[in-house]
């Protein structure tokens, strides 16, 4: 009988059968995972690969392999020392999306422990994080039994991702973010939960934006994404659901980290803008449906009631405090520090706005300095722009359309150019779009 050896795997044949159209095997999957974490593949190897994927696509099983070879690449956090049952609350991305510090709070008001573990902003796309840390003294470093007591002191818990949890997304994510591989599924699906499993919460619950200024501009490919993800989760006993939310205009009307901490403010005060305080109402009751499988009219009613009664904006208090901020600045927003440099954009024209690109405002803002140009960039805390009108809106030559806000005065003209480009203008006002668009279970 001829004993066949089994060839010696090696990166250039896995590039090549990926760039030939082949599916890749689960060893070769992990091969490749395992090479990046030990600096034993090249970044232009692992770029090549990634731009192989981008082009010839993974199916579904070659993804899952690959979010469970990033999952498995670093530390899994166990939850089990807070009580409860805990619901994770991740979206995919976009501008002006302060659904966290809405949503979150308001679900732990109604009973939902929620241990987070959020991220900076990427590209034109704020992060949690960041918008945290305007407030003056909060901490998002808090790990281990610290983050546990807080979990279960208070019911919530926001803090940045720590230690070794999917090194291999670190990587990838670097080296996707210059290389044009970002808004791929398969990518986004595994990028997102391999970390959603290593973070350890029981339920998630997936905000997948769609449009202009999403990862996916196209609301097929949202779903693709969401059904993708949610499958994925299910299948490693999660029980996971997705929303897809409108991301073609921005969420709201700050752009912008301490500009969006107060409209979160206000919006749990009950004076938010109509379209962030539906979708924050429309997650929270979603996680309180996940986290109790109660009936999800009444988990919206709850929602709403602890927006009423105050008790959402007291448990985001207690959060801040909790995580060292100064909790004043959540009862009394006049505190933030304002930027040096304020400029009123004015409309060129008469007429309705008909679209709002919602990543060149984005872009706008990260010219201000809300947002990082290169990964070393100090984040300027009150930079950003309050967007005075939306799509829809009627308005006249040389009304205020935007406020830009910014410590250095030499980036307010560049980022006027920018915003400006973002607002289109017609006749006659443009169809209403719901903000939420679908759900996937
Ligand atoms: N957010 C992530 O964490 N990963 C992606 O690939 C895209 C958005």
């Amino acid at each position: 009988m001829l004993n066949e050896v089994e060839p010696i795997m090696r990166i250039t044949d896995i590039i090549r059968k990926k760039r030939d159209g082949f599916a890749l095997s689960k060893e070769e999957i992990e091969f490749f995972i395992n090479g990046c974490v030990n600096n034993e593949i090249a970044d232009y190897q692992t770029s090549a690969l990634l731009m192989a994927i981008y082009f010839n696509d993974m199916d579904e099983r070659e993804t899952v392999d690959l979010t469970m070879a990033m999952l498995n690449s670093g530390d899994k956090v166990d939850l089990s020392q807070i009580d409860g049952v805990k619901v994770d609350k991740h979206s995919t991305g976009g501008v002006g999306d302060k659904t966290t510090l809405v949503a979150a709070p308001i679900a732990a008001a109604c009973g939902v422990k929620i241990a987070k573990m959020s991220g900076r902003g990427l590209g034109h796309t704020g992060g949690t994080v960041d918008k945290l840390e305007s407030i003056p003294n909060l901490r998002t470093d808090i790990n281990g039994k610290e983050f546990f007591d807080i979990v279960n002191r208070t019911g919530i818990c926001v803090t940045g991702q720590s230690g070794n949890l999917c090194p291999a997304d670190k990587i990838l994510y670097g080296l996707r973010d210059v290389t044009q591989t970002v808004d791929k599924i398969c990518l986004i699906a595994s990028s997102i939960m391999s970390k959603k499993l290593a973070c350890g919460s029981d339920r998630i619950l997936l905000d997948v934006k769609t449009g202009s200024g999403a990862f996916m501009k196209d609301f097929n490919d949202a779903k693709r994404l969401a059904e993708l993800m949610v499958k994925i989760g299910n299948s490693s006993g999660k029980k996971t659901k997705a929303l897809i939310t409108d991301m073609d205009i921005p969420l709201g009307n700050a752009i912008g980290n301490s500009l969006e901490v107060i409209e979160a403010v206000d919006t749990l005060c009950g004076n938010g803008p109509e379209d962030l305080e539906q979708v924050c109402v429309e997650l929270a009751a979603n996680m309180i449906f996940l986290a109790e499988g109660a009936d999800l009219e009444n988990c919206r009613s709850r929602a709403v009631q602890a927006i009423e009664n105050g008790s959402a904006l007291e448990k985001l208090a207690q959060m801040v405090e909790a995580q060292g901020g100064d909790k004043n600045y959540v009862y009394d927003t006049k505190r933030f520090k304002r930027a040096d440099f304020v400029r009123q954009v004015k409309s060129p024209a008469d007429g309705y706005i008909v679209k709002l690109d919602a990543e060149r405002c984005g872009t706008a803002s990260v010219h201000l300095g809300a947002g990082r140009e290169k990964k070393e960039d100090k984040i300027d805390f009150a930079a950003g722009i309050f967007l005075n009108r939306k799509t829809g809106d009627r308005v006249s030559k040389g009304d205020t359309i935007a406020t830009l806000y910014s410590e250095h005065k030499e980036y307010l003209d560049s980022a006027e150019k920018e915003l400006l480009s973002s607002f289109s203008f017609g006749d006659a006002p443009p169809k209403a779009k719901p903000h939420i668009l679908a759900s996937v279970e």
